[in-house]
């Protein structure tokens, strides 16, 4: 089962992969993860990035794209795909739908986890004295907020008429959304 968590940041898609992937022994596709260990790594593409990521823009489709790549062809992935943080943009899911089609896989399940500015606020200032990420300070949270609203959320359209498309309220505890999430995928 290939599922694709999309919201704004701040909005539980990393809690909620992480649960999924647990649960269905899946792989956690989480584009802000490996961009991070390539900096960890100061690895080229690291030091490439490393500016962009700080300052909470994204990094280039074209790098973003590389590095999911071989994730998705691998066959030890295949229907075993949990996308945290991907795609981003509408250019970056018709790239999805691309690489999906070649290696013979679909999407089976979309959730958007829909949460408001305040919360989002709220939530990634607490998660910056847990994790101290250079992009959780108050101006980049509301700067990564804009560019969501303004290239992200516009994918929705993309795949909101899909009946795998769930809305689901961000807002409530993570129990609850987890259990609304199980709904969908327990059969
Ligand atoms: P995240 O951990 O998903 O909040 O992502 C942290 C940062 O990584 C973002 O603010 C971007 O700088 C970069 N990033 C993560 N995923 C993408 C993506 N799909 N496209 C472009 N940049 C990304």
């Amino acid at each position: 089962m290939n599922i694709i968590l999309f919201g704004p940041p701040g909005a539980g898609k990393g809690t909620q992969s992480k649960y999924l992937v647990n649960k269905l022994k899946n792989f956690q596709v989480s584009t802000g993860d490996i961009l991070r260990e390539e900096i960890k790594k100061n690895s080229d593409i690291g030091q490439q990035i490393i500016s962009n990521m700080n300052e909470g823009k994204f990094v280039s489709d074209e790098i973003v794209n590389s590095l999911i790549e071989n994730l998705i062809y691998d066959p030890e992935n295949k229907d075993k795909l949990i996308f945290d943080g991907y795609p981003r943009s509408l250019s970056q899911a018709k790239y999805l739908d691309l690489l999906l089609d070649k290696s013979n896989q679909k999407i089976d399940h979309i959730f958007f986890l829909n949460v408001n500015k305040d919360t989002i606020i709220e939530r990634i200032e607490k998660r910056k004295i847990l994790e101290n990420r250079k992009d959780d300070d108050s101006d980049t949270i509301l700067k990564r907020y804009d560019t969501y609203m303004e290239t992200t959320r516009p994918v929705l359209d993309f795949y909101s008429k899909n009946s795998n498309f769930h809305e689901i309220d961000g807002t409530k505890e993570i129990d609850q959304i987890t259990k609304e999430i199980d709904t969908f995928i327990n059969f």
